[in-house]
C-alpha cells in the first residue's frame, strides 16, 4: 500500500488523550444507554475504579429490527448529562451522518460501529469535522480496508482518530468473534494512531476475560474497551458480555495487581 495518511508523526501526540494521571487504560460502560439511573450506576463504579472514558450506545446497530434500538436523542441527553456530572469522557456510536451534528454536541468522542466501517458516506462527513472518531474494524474487513477507512476520515481534514479492533468473524463460534492480536503490531507499524482494543465484542462472553484483558496490556495499546452493566442479565442488549459491577471491580483489581 503506498505511504497513507495515518502515518503521519503528529498521531504520536494523541495518545496523550488517553494518558491520564492514575486513570486506568479503559473505556467502559453497557452496551445501551437504557435509562438515566442505568448510567449514574455505572459512572459511579467507573470514578470509584478512577477509569475516565464511558461507553454507552444511543443508536443501536441490531441485527433485528425487532430488537431494542437504543433511545436515540434521548439517550445521548442522558449521557451528555452523567459526563457532565462526573467529569467523564462520553463515547457513543453514531449511524446516520444526519446525527452527526447532535453526536458532537453530546459526545466527546464519536463512535463509528463494526458494521459501518465502510459507510464511505458517514465517514467523509465525521471527517469534514474535527470531533474525535473512534473508529472500529469492520467484523470482515482486513487490516488494509480498516486503515484505508481510516485514511477516509484522515483525508477529509479530521485527525482526531482514534482505531478500535473488536473482532472478526470466524467459523468458531466458541467467541462472538476472533479477536485478531496480530493485527495490533500490523497497525501500529502502518500508522501512528492511538489504538483501542473491545474485548466485550470480540470475545462475546465474559467468563475468559481476565487473562485476556491483561495480555492484551502488554501490547501497549491506548485503552482496553468492557461492556459493563448494573444489571447484565436483565440488559436490553449483549447481555452474556456484559461484567456486572463487582465483576468489572474484579477485573480492575486484577489489572492493578
Ligand atoms: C458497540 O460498541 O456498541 C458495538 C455495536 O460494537 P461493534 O460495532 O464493534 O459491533
Ligand atoms: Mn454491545
Amino acid at each position: 500500500m503506498e505511504e497513507l495518511l495515518v502515518k503521519m508523526e503528529e498521531f504520536k501526540s494523541l495518545h496523550k488523550m488517553f494518558q491520564i494521571e492514575q486513570a486506568l487504560p479503559l473505556i467502559a460502560g453497557p452496551c445501551a444507554i437504557e435509562n438515566y439511573a442505568q448510567m449514574e450506576l455505572v459512572a459511579q463504579n467507573l470514578v470509584k475504579n478512577n477509569v475516565r472514558f464511558i461507553r454507552g450506545g444511543a443508536y443501536k446497530p441490531r441485527t433485528s429490527p425487532y430488537d431494542f434500538q437504543g433511545l436515540g436523542l434521548e439517550g445521548l441527553k442522558i449521557l451528555d448529562d452523567i459526563r457532565k456530572k462526573y467529569n467523564l469522557i462520553a463515547i457513543s456510536e453514531i449511524m446516520d451522518p444526519r446525527d452527526i451534528e447532535t453526536g458532537m454536541k453530546y459526545t466527546d468522542v464519536i463512535q463509528i460501529g463494526s458494521r459501518n466501517m465502510h459507510n464511505y458516506s458517514l465517514l467523509k462527513e465525521v471527517g469534514k469535522t474535527s470531533h474525535p472518531v473512534l473508529l472500529k474494524r469492520g467484523m470482515m474487513s482486513t487490516v488494509n480496508e480498516f486503515l484505508l477507512a481510516a485514511e477516509y476520515i484522515v483525508c477529509n481534514g479530521n485527525k482526531n482518530l482514534i482505531l478500535c479492533e473488536r473482532g472478526i468473524r470466524s467459523f468458531d463460534s466458541n467467541t462472538r468473534n476472533i479477536l485478531d492480536i496480530a493485527c495490533i503490531c500490523e497497525i501500529k507499524q502502518q500508522t501512528n494512531l492511538p489504538l483501542v482494543v473491545d474485548l466485550s465484542h470480540s470475545l462475546g462472553r465474559k467468563d475468559i476475560i481476565l487473562p485476556i484483558v491483561k495480555a492484551v496490556m502488554t501490547m501497549q495499546v491506548d485503552a482496553i474497551m468492557l461492556e459493563i452493566h448494573n444489571d447484565p442479565n436483565h440488559a436490553l442488549s449483549d447481555n452474556n458480555q456484559q461484567l456486572s459491577l463487582p465483576e468489572f471491580d474484579v477485573l480492575v483489581r486484577h489489572i492493578s495487581s
